[in-house]
């Protein structure tokens, strides 16, 4: 167990940049609450899928040799931990409901144009405006829920993480191919 404190890390991250967590598969994540960075004793893991984008267009070689520290392949697996007072993801479930909400409404305006052979009046106009919100809040939501907004096959942006957890680490200052080399022969 090492005590020296995370904010002096190092040349495997995490870093911050912007409202993202930049880390690599061998960075060490701090047992710290993902919302505000307090200390917590218990970290746990979620595997967070990589965007299908860059698994479409990635460097080329670049993701399959990524794939080999980016743990479970086309995911990248995030240590994080919760405090008491942040332990219940709340902004997941919102946006679940949300989401089951706004499938609920679009289910019931098919239903009345069905009903009414496709007669458009002031309910179905409501149900589309309530459908418009409700998927907007639920993608909404989910800039509080982890995801892996880009990749470089080397390194991954987390979003989801608090400025409290933010402050806690260094900046992201990039760095030359020559040092991802270094590490990846480090790691093989
Ligand atoms: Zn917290």
């Amino acid at each position: 167990m090492q005590h020296k404190p995370e904010s002096t890390a190092t040349d495997t991250g995490p870093w911050r940049d912007g409202s993202y967590v930049v880390a690599t598969g061998s960075s060490r994540m701090p047992h710290r609450c993902i919302v505000c960075g307090a200390e917590v004793e218990a970290v746990r893991q979620t595997a967070v899928p990589l965007p299908q984008t860059v698994r479409a267009t990635g460097p080329v070689g670049g993701l399959a040799r990524g794939a080999v520290f980016l743990a479970a392949g086309e995911r990248f697996t995030v240590v994080h931990g919760r405090c008491e007072r942040h332990r219940v993801p709340w902004a997941n479930y919102a946006g679940l409901i949300a989401g089951i909400a706004a499938v609920v409404v679009m289910l019931w305006f098919v239903g009345r144009l069905l009903a009414r052979n496709g007669r458009f009046g002031v309910v179905e106009g409501t149900l589309c405006a309530a459908f418009v919100i409700l998927i907007g809040a639920a993608i909404g939501f989910t800039f509080f829920t982890l995801r892996v907004a880009k990749t470089d096959g080397w390194h991954a942006w987390i979003g989801g993480f608090g400025r409290g957890f933010l402050a806690t680490l260094p900046e992201w200052t990039g760095r030359s191919d020559q040092d991802i080399t270094t590490e990846h022969s480090r790691l093989t």
